[in-house]
């Protein structure tokens, strides 16, 4: 009979797995590295490499300045409309601009400034901090007379729907939360959290950082009225690759952008003295795009468009489950516990484990010695384990050697030959 704990089954599940192929559009030089933090900085495709190479050899190196004319200007809004497709959103609504906390500010302002005279944001404590440190920046520069009440966790993993409930009113400006949130990979119920704030006429600004690419989103159908992600995560955009920002049409006139800079101009190369904003979602832009940047993200757009976000999820969900029941068979109870919800709808496509010695733990699974398995998790302060499913390349087998090696981990305590002094990045 099949044995599910081995790793014979993880393999069989990978003949079976119908995105397996895509795998082999990203480079992997050492396939037995196995890589479980795409949730953090996603892998590189192999025609990331080619579309950055001709933009700088021959879009730049050829044909310099006029490459502009050539597809550079147009970039932003033309990407974005290919992000707008895995968000369920208008291709008008969505660009490529600036990194996600300098869009949500640009977000945010817009939103205090349409509903002044109220005085309240609402977010969590499982948010992501820059997303708070950005809030609690405005609320200084609007004069001082906005809150920021967060939500707060019952135990660090989820939501409480009912006391969200009681704290939007009349006095909520802005409701403002992680989709999924980044330790957790709790998942909101964007639906309901969307009409709570409409009852009251407040907006809501989506961070969907940990969601885009691996959990399908429906912006249009739940009426959203603004969201920015990040594109170097599930997008696999690179590092520091720009991020996007969605404003619901209805709203683009209405919503000021607080840094009008050139490029959110109508004409930027009349070179106006007198700022007119552009129409539409250009306006929020505000200078030059970083163009070689942007030029990487095409190629990870089409592979998820063409597997499709529903299959992408559904291999998500798959792989999360059987990495929770291979944790439950040989972690849990042994100073893990979990760090994630249980239910598949109410968690993005990363599960976290909790273990006081976590960081040590994910220092043995990523340096191990020499000739050994070589696992890449990361690390969430103060004890999350953090496993990224990332459904175009993490294999079954990935699982089960990562599973295998905390075992391993775990049974001869192999953590405690590890320092725990934090390295600048983690
Ligand atoms: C990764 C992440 C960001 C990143 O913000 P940058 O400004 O692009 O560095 C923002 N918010 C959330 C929720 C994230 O997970």
């Amino acid at each position: 009979m099949d044995n599910l704990y081995t790793i014979e089954h993880a393999r069989m599940l990978d003949r079976n797995d119908p995105l397996g192929h895509f795998r082999q559009g990203f480079v992997i030089k050492d396939p037995s590295i196995v890589y479980l933090d795409g949730n953090s900085l996603g892998r590189l495709p192999e025609k990331t490499v080619e579309f950055m190479e001709n933009t700088i050899r021959e879009q730049w190196g050829e044909g310099l300045i006029r490459s502009w004319n050539e597809g550079w200007y147009n970039q932003s809004v033309r990407l974005g409309k290919k992000i707008a497709q895995i968000i369920g959103a208008h291709p008008d609504e969505v660009i490529i601009s600036d990194s996600t906390s300098v869009n949500l500010y640009k977000l945010a302002f817009g939103a205090l400034k349409a509903r002044e005279g109220r005085t309240e944001i609402i977010s969590d404590d499982m948010n992501f901090p820059s997303d708070l440190y950005i809030l609690q920046g405005l609320i200084g520069q609007f004069g001082g007379n906005h809150t920021l009440r967060l939500l707060k966790s019952p135990d660090g993993i989820s939501s409480d729907m009912t006391e969200l409930v009681r704290m939007v009113s009349h006095s909520t400006a802005l409701v403002s939360l992680s989709h999924v949130a980044y330790k957790s990979a709790y998942m909101y119920d964007m639906e309901r959290v969307t009409e709570l704030a409409h009852m009251h006429d407040a907006l809501v600004l989506w961070d969907l950082s940990h969601s885009v690419g691996a959990v399908p989103v429906s912006l249009n159908r739940v009426g959203v009225d603004l969201a920015v992600g990040c594109t170097y995560k599930y997008l696999n955009g690179g590092p520091g690759s720009p991020a996007f920002l969605y404003v619901r049409r209805e709203l683009q006139e209405q919503l000021e952008n607080p840094i009008q800079g050139w490029f959110g101009e109508q004409n930027p190369f009349e070179f106006n003295l007198h700022y007119r904003e552009s129409e539409g979602i250009r306006k929020f832009l505000t200078g030059t795009p970083p163009v070689i940047s942007i030029s990487g993200l095409e190629p990870a757009l089409d592979m998820i468009l063409e597997a499709g976000i529903g299959s992408i999820r559904q291999k998500s969900v798959a792989q999360s489950e059987y990495l929770l029941s291979l944790s439950k068979e040989w972690l849990l109870g042994r100073g893990f516990r979990a760090g994630s919800p249980g239910f598949a709808e109410k968690r993005g496509s990363h599960i976290s484990l909790k273990h006081a010695e976590g960081y040590r733990i994910c220092k043995a699974l990523a340096d191990p010695g020499v000739g050994e398995c070589v696992v890449i998790p990361d690390f969430r302060e103060p004890n999350n384990i953090r496993l990224g499913i990332s459904p175009l390349y993490t294999t079954y087998e990935d699982i089960f050697r990562a599973m295998a090696k905390l075992k391993e981990i775990i049974g001869g305590k192999l953590y405690e030959n590890y320092p725990s002094t934090r390295e600048q990045v983690t």
